[in-house]
């Protein structure tokens, strides 16, 4: 969709959980979502830089935000349970949760995959949204109407030789974003999955040593995707695997 223009302020209110947001994608969604006046929780594993974007957020004069420490790599399921307490208790709900924090892991045909990466890979990529979620879903069925979002990649939707462990997270993260959108049709959470495309961060450097990244978008670039995902005015659907690149200003 193109030219997609959110309406002001339209998050007002909104109480919106990001994972991974203290850098790249997630850093911004979460600097996105405030400016349109939600209240964020951020969620990442550093403190200190998770103090950063928050002092950030709050030295723009947007609402307030919450910020928790969670490791997704090491968590046990009573964090996640504990996380979900904590954010009943201060916001009694949620309107939204975006699933971006991960784990690249390397590049390496699966014949000799290191396999203490493959799991950490899979803990993060796929098992940390799977608690998350489900400890999530009662606060996100006490919102009048609910968006949650899952991270994907090209590479989880086509596979591609030496992904590994990445790739198949992402098609991993798909089938979890299907399988729960079928599972809540007809209520007031719709679910859907994001491929940002190639984008200037930390991340795809990591994965493209050698591309200049000024040739890239920027994660500012590609915010029109993830506002409109969460615009409830704007987007009904549900069980869409969508393109952050597809709603970028021409
Ligand atoms: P990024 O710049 O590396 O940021 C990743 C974020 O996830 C950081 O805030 C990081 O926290 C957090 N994170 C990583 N491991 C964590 C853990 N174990 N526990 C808690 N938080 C953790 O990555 P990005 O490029 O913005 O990627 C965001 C999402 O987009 C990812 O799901 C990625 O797979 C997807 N994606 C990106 C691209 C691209 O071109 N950039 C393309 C396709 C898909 P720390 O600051 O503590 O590391």
């Amino acid at each position: 969709m193109q030219n997609y223009q959110p309406a002001d302020n339209f998050l007002a209110k909104q109480v919106i959980l990001v994972t991974g947001a203290t850098d790249g994608i997630g850093k911004q969604a979460a600097l996105a979502y405030a400016k349109q006046g939600a209240t964020v929780i951020l969620l990442s594993r550093d403190t200190r830089k998770l103090e950063r974007v928050y002092d950030e957020i709050e030295a723009a004069g947007y609402p307030q935000p919450a910020f928790l420490p969670v490791n997704l790599q090491n968590a046990d399921p009573n964090q996640y349970r504990q996380v979900a307490e904590v954010i009943e208790k201060e916001f009694g709900r949620l309107d939204g949760l975006l699933h971006n924090a991960g784990d690249l892991g390397l590049l390496s045909p699966i014949e000799h995959f290191d396999e203490e990466t493959w799991f950490r890979v899979m803990q993060v990529n796929v098992n940390a949204q799977f608690l998350l979620t489900k400890y999530c879903l009662p606060l996100l069925r006490k919102s009048e109407n609910a968006s949650l979002v899952f991270t994907s990649s090209g590479v989880g939707r086509k596979g591609r030789a030496y992904w590994g462990a990445y790739s198949v997270s992402k098609f991993a993260t798909e089938g979890m974003m299907q399988v729960l959108a079928d599972e809540l049709e007809n209520t007031n959470i719709r679910v859907n999955s994001i491929n940002p495309g190639a984008t200037r961060t930390k991340m795809r450097a990591n994965a493209y040593p050698g591309e200049d990244p000024n040739q890239l978008p920027t994660p500012q670039d590609i915010m029109p995707a993830y506002l409109w995902l969460m615009d409830n005015q704007q987007c009904q659907v549900t069980g869409q695997a969508i393109n952050a690149q597809d709603f970028m200003q021409a």
